[in-house]
């Protein structure tokens, strides 16, 4: 890690109810004061009206938003909306919505400046899958997607989030990528991003997701261009989330 502040996010993904988001919550508040990192809970949209009740400002986050602003758009959350709701943060090109949403890298780009015009910190995903990695297209894939949000909302809207290296082969399988794996790709993406803007790709902050656990958090996070995490099913855990903000608040 270096001296860019480490952000750590849960990705709740579709779990939790009233009452066990209210347990995670208060044992996540009473253990948080001595966390330097910054930590943001994302949360399906029915529960974040509950978030915003208990965290403080800039630590709520949803999972997803709307590529339109308004309109005849059934079931779509518009960003405005978002932060009409106190929302700080979104996830924006997840995985599991390019795969199971069928969006693209220039949709993704899309919700990230739509977040972006309505004052929300997009939290931009990247990933190369198995196949792609064993094909050594990893870099290719990645250079791709992360151009077409520099495109989009340029280095000065990433920075305003902030970008999350997520390879799909380790998301949700318990096989994360080793430390020195992880940071070769966040180097080349904080590479790529210096090509287009001199000097301020070293503000910018790129979370490792992937299975990160507490036994595996502070080695990744050790890594100079490895700048926290974007935590799916150890976030469930409030004990394993704060035990990984311990990680990243060293
Ligand atoms: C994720 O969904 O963003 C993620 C990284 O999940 P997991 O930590 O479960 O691999």
């Amino acid at each position: 890690m270096s001296e860019r502040r480490a952000l750590v996010a849960a990705n709740w993904k579709m779990h939790g109810s009233r009452a066990s988001n209210a347990a995670w919550l208060s044992e996540f508040i009473a253990a948080r004061d001595g966390l330097t990192c910054e930590a943001v809970v994302c949360a399906p949209y029915v529960y974040l009206q509950q978030l915003r009740d208990q965290l403080t400002v800039g630590q709520v986050g949803a999972q997803d938003v709307a590529a339109n602003t308004a309109g005849a758009f059934t079931g779509d959350v518009s960003a405005e909306m978002l932060r009409d709701c106190g929302c700080d943060w979104v996830i924006v090109g997840h995985s599991e919505r390019r795969q199971w949403h069928h969006e693209t890298d220039q949709i993704v780009a899309l919700k990230a400046e739509r977040a972006l015009q309505a004052g929300l910190r997009p939290l931009v995903c990247v990933g190369e899958t198995l196949q792609q990695r064993e094909a050594g297209e990893t870099m290719a894939v990645l250079s791709a997607q992360l151009a077409a949000i520099l495109h989009r909302i340029g280095v000065e809207g990433l920075l305003r989030g902030g970008l999350a290296y997520e390879p799909v082969w380790a998301i949700g399988t318990g096989r994360t990528a080793t430390a020195q794996q992880a940071q070769e790709v966040h180097a080349a993406l904080r590479a790529q991003v210096q090509q287009g803007a001199s000097g301020s790709a070293n503000a910018l902050r790129i979370v490792y997701g992937g299975s990160v656990k507490p036994a595996n958090a502070r080695e990744l996070f050790a890594q100079p261009d490895i700048d926290g995490g974007l935590i799916g099913g150890a976030s469930l855990v409030a004990g394993d989330f704060l035990a990984i903000c311990a990680a990243a608040s060293v």
